[in-house]
């Protein structure tokens, strides 16, 4: 979460603005007592709201405003500056709503709004009885979504996972390098789930979907009826067949409790081999730097995150992490783990007595495919996230979806997609017959520099790059055919929220 104690509070709201005094732009931060409160500018309305994300606590005055919505230029939630609704997760918790008076040419805030009052909720046609399979980011965002729009049947979640749904990305980041508490984790406090009837049953796996009785069952043989499904298992890390990669040193990292062993293992570890050099590799690799490990990273690849980002920006994440003492071995895989040493194929052997695996993952489409839901390398589901089984829904990492009505299929694995995902086909359970068409969007941390990454750049012919990597201020982009498919941002927070406002999709 960020600090914001040194930062320039802005104009005392309770005395007032003027236009003027926004500068031209859409949005103006002040203050009202201790409380950041963020003005903005919907045609000639002024509207009040909280100026803090209820996420990580962006600073929204560095987003955008589209429509009547602000947008946080750290992780892309969407905020209603009619009600303060967090209408696009990752934000769960709304924004808080300010009174405006206008005084002649004055603007003035002195008291927060009396929270919107939700809509009743429609019970007729509602289901009796929801299940959810998955505790990640898709599975919560749809159930929280599902309790926020008055669903008042059955909620059932059922999760492998040994924790309730967890902030997954920072087991790569400030969690994994001892920089963040516990209480950062969980997306929701215990109390959460019974407090508002999601039964959640943790360590539980679903063996199997029987589409045609509306039921699944658990390993260990209970079952659940449904009338509506989500399957959102998301993916498992891809376990490369090399010798020794069986041993209690030799890691993956996917859940809280994969995280919590390395840690552990961490503690006493001097050396490190990281396999891998996409973003969880080297995220790991500057976590586990920050706990004093000498870190080595071995990667196939000529270059960290050049099929995704470039060669450009994967040369400066390469000196940025060799500036952090990290080294790399590139084009280059290991021929064996031993207890206190790996080998590489070319012969040569690194001291390591803690081994990460992080060379990829694949969607878990098992329990759909025993189910007969059609799959290609992930759950095929239409633009609205249903499968061809009415009722029964995939989304997150393991759903690939079409674009609006006879558009390309798209499966990608960001923690923003799979909860709006979830979100979208909560609604749509309850009758919504809502598209998803955001623009793909995920963040990457390597030490202080954050790269936004918006769009879909599985190719591209061109890159183009306007600024600086080094400086941390730059935008590149991704083109294909002429046209931007994708661009990654360095300290450009607001262009990548821009240019994804233009990638979305027309409703
Ligand atoms: C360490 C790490 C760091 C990441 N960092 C970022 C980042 O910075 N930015 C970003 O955009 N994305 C990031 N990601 C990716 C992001 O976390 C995923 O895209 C996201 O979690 C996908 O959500 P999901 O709900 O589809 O799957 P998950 O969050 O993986 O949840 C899947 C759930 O399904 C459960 N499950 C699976 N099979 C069964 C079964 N048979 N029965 C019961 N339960 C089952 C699992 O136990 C789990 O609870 C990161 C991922 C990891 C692992």
């Amino acid at each position: 979460m960020a600090s914001h104690e040194n930062e320039d509070p802005g104009p005392d709201l309770t005395q007032g603005v003027g236009i003027a005094d926004f500068g031209g732009r859409q949005m103006l931060r002040g203050h009202v007592g201790e409380e950041a409160v963020l003005l903005a500018r919907i045609g000639d309305e002024v509207v009040a709201v909280g100026a803090r994300c209820t996420h990580y606590s962006g600073p929204l005055e560095l987003g955008i405003v589209v429509g009547e919505t602000v947008r946080c230029p750290w992780h892309h939630a969407c905020f209603s500056l009619r009600t303060g609704e967090a209408l696009g997760a990752p934000a769960f918790d709304p924004v808080s709503c300010w009174k405006v008076e206008r005084k002649g040419e004055r603007i003035i805030v002195r008291e927060r709004a009396a929270p919107a009052s939700q809509p009743p909720p429609h019970a007729a046609g509602q289901p009796q009885d929801i299940v959810i399979i998955g505790g990640g980011a898709a599975g919560f965002a749809c159930a929280e979504m599902l309790r926020r729009r008055g669903y008042q049947g059955r909620l059932v979640m059922l999760s492998e996972d040994e924790d309730a749904p967890c902030d997954r990305p920072n087991l790569s980041k400030d969690f994994l390098a001892g920089e963040a508490p516990d209480e950062w984790m969980p997306l929701r406090p215990d109390e959460f789930y019974a407090g508002n009837g999601i039964d959640l049953r943790l360590r539980t796996k679903v063996a199997a979907i029987d589409v045609a009785g509306r039921k699944v069952t658990t390993a260990d043989g209970r079952a659940f009826p449904f009338d509506r499904l989500l399957i959102a298992t998301g993916a498992q890390p891809v376990r490369l067949p090399i010798p020794g990669a069986d041993q209690p040193h030799v890691f993956t990292l996917r859940s809280f409790a994969d995280c919590r062993a390395i840690i552990a293992r961490a503690k006493q570890a001097k050396s490190a081999v990281v396999l891998g050099s996409g973003f969880i590799g080297l995220e790991t690799a500057a976590a586990l730097r920050a706990r004093g490990l000498a870190v080595h990273v071995v990667s196939l690849d000529a270059r960290p995150l050049e099929r995704v980002l470039g060669p450009e920006l994967g040369d400066f994440i390469r000196s940025l992490h060799e500036s952090h003492g990290v080294v790399f071995h590139m084009g280059a895989s290991l021929g064996a783990i031993g207890a206190d040493a790996v080998t590489l194929k070319d012969g040569s052997t690194l001291s390591a007595d803690l081994v990460i695996i992080g060379v990829g993952v694949r969607p878990n489409t098992a329990l759909a495919e025993a189910a007969g839901i059609s799959t290609d390398h992930g759950i095929l589901v239409d633009a609205g996230l249903e499968t061809g089984t009415p009722g029964i829904f995939a989304a997150g990492d393991v759903a690939r979806w079409r674009e609006g009505t006879g558009g390309q299929t798209r499966r990608v694995e960001h923690w923003v997609v799979a909860e709006r995902q979830g979100q979208v086909a909560a609604e749509n359970m309850l009758g919504a017959r809502k598209h998803f068409q955001d623009a793909p969007f995920f963040w990457s941390m390597h030490y202080d520099v954050a790269i936004r990454y918006v769009g879909h750049g599985e190719s591209w012919d061109a890159i183009e790059i306007d600024g600086d990597p080094a400086a941390r201020d730059c935008l590149v982009s991704y083109r294909k055919g002429g046209t931007v498919v994708a661009v990654a941002a360095i300290g450009r927070d607001a262009e990548a929220l821009e240019y994804g406002r233009r990638l979305a999709a027309p409703a």
